[in-house]
């Protein structure tokens, strides 16, 4: 046996007990995961802080999420009814008759996590997809990133307390490091993998998904990947808040030197001498932000490259850039323009520039920006900055943006994403390889589940969700009637 046979069985034995924990002892081990991980701030933001340049209060409020993701889940589980319990009782004097079918979601088995580089607490080693399939039932094996692997360590072993502490399974989370092309292809590959959680490029996204779909047995990938989130600013709003817009916008194009997933990559608006203002003022925004350090010399070299690339294409013209020249390490933000007409030519313009860039596209009149959203794939949000009167005008705008996107904002920013029930972070392909799905808030939870269905089971061999009298207090759908009843 290699070192990845013996993760994954062992990853298979901590499976079949800690399935079998009650929701109340699965709430009680995420609060202690929580727990661990909060008394060990200082060291983890220090550490994550040595490895990823994040500031430290980024990293605080990251931190901060994580255990609030953890402790939601927690809360998720202990009431229940996310299991969709169904049960219809069975009528024997129908012709046919009719039996007894009991319906609940169960989780899958052992889930493979790759951590993300770009959110070292919240997406990574006890992140939302961690969080998300231990909610579940599901033991997880956790691929830490090489570029935060300190910090992954220290998070795994906070975990590893909480294990303790809990008296479950030890291998119910494990923790390898090491090459994707290596330890993640074999992973995924590997037949008792059960699902994968994926957050990172296009290339490394599909990738893995094509690995899992070529297994004897495939397996779903659940990859977040790539989106340019397309923002639509309309005429009336340009005209009265330009000023505003362009503060709002540049400081969204460069949080985090805009390495989110969220970050605001294309901004679309018919030619104005409104629209004209608000470029010059978000080109003067944008040349007084500072460069700044990106997380690792990989992101910064595939910014560098991705930008001087578009840039270099035809018809495109450079707003501006920050007037002071970036050092080692730093990126440089950047705001372009082009046409429409361009744009349309040229998919070029369509790609991710994971950095502090956005793309203001110039459309001829709103038919021509209608046309530039149809051509655009899949996206993670789509923003709509409007007056009510531009909202009234344009029911046909945002008709369309909810076919592109999982999530449509309202005069806000895209970057920032609310862990709650009803988030959406997916989005149709290429943002994710299943639009169906969510990465963050608690639905995330049902990536990692399948629902199975007793059929003509006695009572007391029924799991507690699915018993006669309710054990568990959760609502089910009982002969098509919602209810908390017993039967
Ligand atoms: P990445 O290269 O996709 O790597 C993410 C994880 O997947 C790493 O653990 C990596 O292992 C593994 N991996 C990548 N390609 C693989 C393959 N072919 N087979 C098996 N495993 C593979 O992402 P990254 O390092 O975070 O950043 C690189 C680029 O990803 C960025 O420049 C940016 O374009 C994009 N990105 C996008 C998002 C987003 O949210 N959309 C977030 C972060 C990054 P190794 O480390 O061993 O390669």
């Amino acid at each position: 046996m290699n070192n990845i046979d013996i993760v994954m069985q062992d990853a298979r034995e901590a499976f079949e007990s800690f399935r079998l924990l009650s929701p109340s002892e699965r709430s009680s081990f995420l609060q202690k995961l929580a727990a661990e991980i909060e008394a060990a701030r200082e060291t983890l933001v220090q550490t994550a802080h040595e490895e990823t340049n994040l500031p430290l209060p980024r990293l605080n409020g990251e931190l901060s999420r994580t255990t609030n993701q953890l402790n939601l889940f927690a809360r998720l589980i202990e009431e229940g009814s996310w299991v969709e319990a169904a049960i219809d009782t069975a009528d024997k004097n129908r012709t046919p008759p009719k039996p007894d079918t009991r319906k609940m979601l169960l989780p899958v088995g052992p889930v493979v996590v790759f951590g993300a580089s770009n959110f070292p607490f919240a997406f990574s080693t006890a992140g939302g997809d961690t969080a998300s399939a231990l909610a579940s039932g599901s033991s997880v094996v956790i691929k830490g990133h090489s570029a935060h692997a300190k910090t992954s360590q220290l998070v795994f072993e906070a975990m590893q307390k909480a294990i303790s502490k809990a008296g479950i399974h030890p291998f119910t989370v494990q923790h390898v490091l090491g090459s994707g092309s290596t330890v993640g292809k074999a992973l995924v590959q590997h037949p008792l993998t059960a699902g994968v959680g994926f957050t990172g490029s296009f290339a490394g996204g599909k990738a893995l998904w094509e690995l899992a779909n070529q297994r004897e047995q495939p397996i779903p990938v659940f990859a977040e990947m790539s989106s340019i989130n397309p923002v639509v600013l309309l005429q009336h709003t340009l005209q009265e808040n330009a000023a505003a817009l362009a503060k709002t916008y540049a400081a969204s194009i460069c949080l985090g030197m805009g390495q989110f997933c969220t970050n605001p990559g294309l901004l679309l608006a018919v030619k104005s001498d409104a629209l004209d203002q608000f470029l010059t003022l978000l080109g003067k925004e944008i040349e007084q932000t500072a460069p700044q350090k990106m997380l690792h010399s990989g992101i910064h070299a595939s910014y560098t490259k991705g930008l001087s690339e578009v840039l270099a294409q035809k018809g495109i013209e450079k707003i501006a850039q920050s007037a002071q020249q970036p050092g080692n390490g730093e990126a440089f933000p950047t705001v372009a323009k082009v046409n429409a007409s361009v744009f349309m030519q040229n998919p070029h313009f369509r790609e991710e520039v994971f950095g502090p860039y956005s793309l203001a596209v110039v459309c001829a009149d709103k038919a021509e920006l209608m046309n530039v959203l149809q051509s655009l794939k899949g996206q993670l949000t789509t923003t709509i900055m409007a007056t009510d009167a531009d909202v009234e005008a344009n029911a046909d705008i945002i008709a369309l943006q909810t076919t592109l996107a999982g999530r449509i904002i309202l005069n806000d920013v895209p970057t920032g994403v609310e862990v709650c029930a009803s988030m959406v972070h997916g989005g149709p392909f290429p943002s994710t390889t299943d639009g169906r799905f969510t990465s963050v808030g608690t639905t995330a939870i049902k990536r990692w589940v399948r629902p199975v269905c007793f059929q003509g089971f006695k009572d007391t061999m029924l799991p507690d969700a699915l018993k006669n009298n309710n054990p568990l207090h959760i609502w089910r759908i009982v002969n098509n009637e919602w209810t908390k009843n017993g039967i």
